[in-house]
């Protein structure tokens, strides 16, 4: 692992009640950071705001403290990389997303909806990995413009080259994905606001996070968050170091990690109060 002093992050997004797998996560941010003398930072990544609200925030906040997994940087203790919730960091996103765009690595794409599923259906009848097709990679100003003149909005969306990307996961080995399998991404949508695809890495490089500990449910997001940070221009030994914890099954082999904890603390605490009464 990096010899930096290590700093993990625990960054769910609160569009319900924490459940096992980011409880799992917390924990596991929690004891590395403190069996290495790291840093514990808690980031709220709430960028949906259709889905995010302020009760499931505050019960993320409390479930974490309940849990005595104490941070040392994040919502109600402060800390040099706030703030710390990613609906208050709108305007730094922005700013990323136009340096890609004046950068060439990001572009507008003017397709709609209706079109995008087109393609989609198109890609499910010809048995082809489905994903954008790239039709808005190289317009002309005048089709730029036609668009425009239609009303029409634009997301922007990051241009994945041909090739492959290869990273080294803690607790899977070398993972290698081929970028056929990883299509042009929105950063930001029509509206302008940003995606966790953008603000998870963007965050993860600014608040200088060394190790990444998350499900392996996120392991796919993985080359698109590095192509984020070769973007930025940061340097392949300031990347993160990745470690992608495989799902909690129950005694039946199902997953338990989109359980709500609540759920299974509470059932928890009633067996034992049954067994002690
Ligand atoms: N916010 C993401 C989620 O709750 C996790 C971010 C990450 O660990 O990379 O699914």
């Amino acid at each position: 692992m990096s010899q930096k002093k290590v700093k993990v992050r625990f960054a769910p997004s609160p569009t319900g009640d924490l459940h096992v797998g980011n409880i799992r996560t917390a924990l596991f941010d929690w004891a590395y950071a403190r069996h290495t003398g790291g840093t514990f930072l808690f980031r709220i990544e709430d960028t949906d705001t259709t889905r995010v609200t302020d009760e499931y925030i505050q019960a993320a906040i409390d479930t974490l403290k309940w849990l005595g997994l104490n941070w040392d940087e994040g919502p109600e203790v402060g800390g040099e990389n706030g703030p710390y919730l990613q609906s208050q960091r709108l305007d730094i996103y922005a700013h990323w997303a136009e340096k890609f765009l004046d950068q060439k690595d990001a572009y507008h794409c003017y397709c709609s909806p209706d079109e995008l599923e087109a393609v989609r259906e198109a890609q499910r009848a010809a048995n082809v990995a489905p994903g954008y097709n790239g039709h808005c990679r190289e317009l002309t100003a005048d089709q730029v413009a036609a668009y425009k003149a239609q009303g029409r909005g634009a997301v922007v969306r990051m241009r994945m080259p041909d090739g492959t990307t290869t990273f080294t996961d803690e607790i899977r080995g070398e993972v290698t994905f081929d970028h056929k399998f990883v299509p042009d991404f929105v950063l930001v949508r029509a509206d302008g606001s940003p995606l966790y695809t953008l603000a998870v890495a963007v965050d993860d490089v600014l608040m200088k996070v060394t190790h990444v500990l998350r499900g392996e449910d996120l392991l796919s997001s993985t080359p698109r968050q590095i192509r984020v940070y070769q973007a930025m221009g940061v340097a392949i030994e300031d990347y993160p170091v990745f470690a992608h914890l495989p799902f909690v099954m129950g005694q039946d082999n199902a997953k338990l990690v989109k359980h709500p904890f609540l759920g299974i603390a509470n059932k928890v605490i009633c067996q034992r109060q049954s067994v002690i009464t």
